[in-house]
């Protein structure tokens, strides 16, 4: 996703969206500045220069005893604690072997940071060189504020476990986003995302998921109003059962929290096409799902329920019960 996409054909930024991507106040702090131009020149990395406060440079400002690195005794300044400690090498060297063999060590902090931020071509496994850098970075500098504020020392083996974690994580999240969102050369296209239900409504969103490795299923939702506003979740392990089984264990959970909570005009949102294709028609014994459809299902008459499935956050069906 570009910044491009989150600024509108009037140049001006698409607060919404940007409230859907980043914290409230990371957004807040976006929508506090102006957009940049439609210059249509390409993106560009930028560095605040020394703005990261190693010792270096607070012993110049007086404001650290000496400049040495903590780790080492070395002068730290933001290569060395990034890059050149022996810790931080050690991480690197871990992570990509190709690290040792390139000019990876041999060059300023404006190109380190350059050619690594847009080095398009290198990945590892499934993750791109230049997310896996930038998680490193801040990684290894977290790790140094926790050794001089917490005196905890982290081992280069957990930093390592941290960004492979983390790096999957944030690539699963951009591939999802990206999923969500429509990308067309045609005007009237648009970015379809999270509705708010009626007025008076509330609306549930529930999911449910099984490890692969082990079978351990869970599932979980979450309650909002028709403003948005988040009023409850909830986060279950349900055992060993199916994926379909687990959506219907987010949606049974989901739909008694509200009941117990007084909320009668609840609108359910699941991406599971055959939930709702099972509640709408019921299922009997054999069925492995035949209670919690039938347990579903005797919910439903006690509530307004209106269902709403989505599919790649796209909406495709609406039907009332
Ligand atoms: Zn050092």
């Amino acid at each position: 996703m570009m910044v491009s996409d989150c600024i509108d054909r009037n140049g001006v930024w698409s607060s919404e969206m940007i409230m859907d991507l980043v914290p409230k106040e990371i957004a807040a702090k976006i929508i506090g500045m102006h957009p940049p131009l439609n210059d249509e020149s390409l993106d560009s990395v930028s560095w605040l220069g020394n703005s990261l406060p190693t010792n270096s440079l607070q012993f110049q400002s007086k404001m650290a005893p000496n400049s040495c690195c903590p780790r080492c005794g070395l002068e730290e300044s933001i290569l060395h604690s990034l890059r050149d400690c022996v810790f931080s090498r050690y991480v690197w060297m871990a992570l990509s072997h190709s690290v040792s063999s390139s000019s990876f060590f041999n060059c300023s902090l404006e190109e380190w940071i350059s050619s690594n931020l847009l080095n398009s071509s290198l990945a590892v496994g499934n993750v791109h060189w230049s997310l896996i850098f930038g998680i490193v970075v801040d990684a290894i500098w977290r790790c140094r504020n926790r050794l001089v504020f917490d005196r905890v020392m982290i081992d280069c083996v957990a930093l390592c476990v941290e960004v492979s974690a983390r790096s999957r994580c944030t690539t699963l999240a951009f591939r999802q986003l990206s999923n969500s969102v429509v990308h067309s050369e045609n005007p009237n296209s648009s970015v379809i995302r999270w509705l708010p239900p009626d007025t008076d409504w509330v609306k549930l969103n529930t999911d449910g998921a099984v490890s692969q490795g082990n079978m351990v299923a869970g599932c979980g939702g979450v309650v909002r109003d028709h403003l948005g506003a988040f009023i409850f979740a909830y986060a279950k392990h349900v055992g060993f059962c199916s994926v379909t089984q687990a959506e219907f264990w987010g949606i049974l959970h989901g739909l008694r929290l509200a009941l117990q909570r007084g909320f009668l005009n609840v609108c359910l949102e699941t991406n599971s096409a055959s939930s709702v294709q099972l509640i709408q028609s019921g299922c009997n014994p054999p069925h492995s799902c035949a209670i919690l459809v039938f347990q579903i299902r005797s919910l439903i008459p006690k509530l307004s329920t209106c269902i709403v499935l989505t599919s790649s956050m796209k909406l495709i069906m609406l039907l009332m019960l």
